[in-house]
């Protein structure tokens, strides 16, 4: 059993899940280290060896991304939606859910090396599970992510994202989505139309755009190499895309890992696909993916004042990307 707590203290929800410490990790000493193909519970021919599947794409025999649920789930559809006080105790119960995304049947192929249709796909079949899971309305946030390598904290090689679904909207984002709607009452005008128009202005760090999407380092990036694409017209979230719109989508980001491939490898790197508040039908949310290659570790500095120490600036890092 999971559940939240809330450190007073510093002002965290924590989130207890021992289920967690029971999954093997791939990785010895270092991201190399790739399993063994017959054993691995992703690989075409080894579904038996995942808990029920959500949904896949494909046919019986041959599919191309599958959202299962995840064996070592942080969070469980089965428990109670609680939330408990005693002092300067609180805590929620670890109701939600916890999926995978089997974005390859290939146990090499990562995300570096698709192509604007394996996107296609894997974009196709997050969107599906959204609108399913959006009819659960205890169901407040769904926190979409990719993490890869060591220092993106991943522990299974073969390559895959995962979907959590809180009770609850994080705190930061909250705070964000509050901003962005302050902005829209403040000023008229929607904070991403000028974001977008300033990073324009900027012009040394854009990547790459087409109708729908742009491609950007961001002017204050957290990591070096950090890339925002953000949709150029009002799409809160994935739910609201068509096909034509995670098309283009697909376009974009298939770009920025080509870059990123060409210009560091394949480095360690998180993403992050934001929904913002699927659930309100005014979601002050414009749908926008953070790249986040983690060259090095963050340390001390950080934890203690949530100032990230970025050592490359990002109209560097897009020339280089650009150039590669
Ligand atoms: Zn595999």
């Amino acid at each position: 059993m999971s559940e939240f707590r809330y450190n007073k203290l510093t002002q965290h929800w924590i989130l207890f899940a021992p289920n967690r410490a029971k999954r093997p990790t791939n990785f010895s000493t270092s991201n190399t280290t790739i399993q063994d193909i017959k054993s691995c519970p992703f690989e075409l021919g080894n579904e038996s060896k995942t808990p029920n599947e959500l949904a896949r794409i494909g046919n019986d025999k041959q599919w191309r991304c599958r959202i299962v649920a995840n064996l070592y789930n942080a969070l469980s559809i089965e428990q109670e939606p609680k939330s408990y006080k005693n002092g300067c105790f609180e805590n929620k119960s670890g109701f939600g859910a916890h999926e995978v995304i089997i974005e390859t049947p290939s146990h090499t192929k990562q995300m570096f090396d698709f192509n604007v249709d394996e996107f296609f796909d894997y974009f196709s079949i997050i969107r599906l599970r959204l609108k399913d899971l959006k009819k659960d309305t205890r169901i407040k946030y769904f926190s979409i992510f990719k993490n890869y390598g060591e220092n993106g904290g991943a522990t299974i090689h073969h390559s895959h994202s995962q979907l959590i679904a809180t009770p609850f909207i994080p705190k930061t984002t909250h705070k964000a989505l509050q901003f962005y709607e302050k902005y829209k009452t403040d000023t008229e005008r929607d904070f991403f139309d000028d974001l977008i128009a300033d990073e324009k202005s900027f012009k040394k760090a854009i990547l790459f755009e087409n109708n729908f999407f742009i491609a950007y380092c961001p002017y204050a990036s957290r990591y070096p190499f950090e890339i925002t694409i953000v949709a150029k017209k009002n799409l809160t979230s994935l739910i609201d895309f068509t096909d034509v719109d995670i098309y283009s989508l697909s376009e974009v980001i298939s770009f920025c890992f080509l870059k990123l491939k060409s210009a560091l490898g394949k480095p360690d790197f998180n993403m992050l696909i934001k929904n913002g508040d699927i659930q309100s039908s005014t979601n002050s949310n414009r749908f926008h993916i953070e790249i986040l290659p983690r060259l090095y570790k963050t340390a001390g500095f950080e934890l203690d004042t949530d100032i990230m120490v970025n050592t490359f600036l990002p109209e560097t890092a897009a020339e280089i990307l650009k150039e590669s």
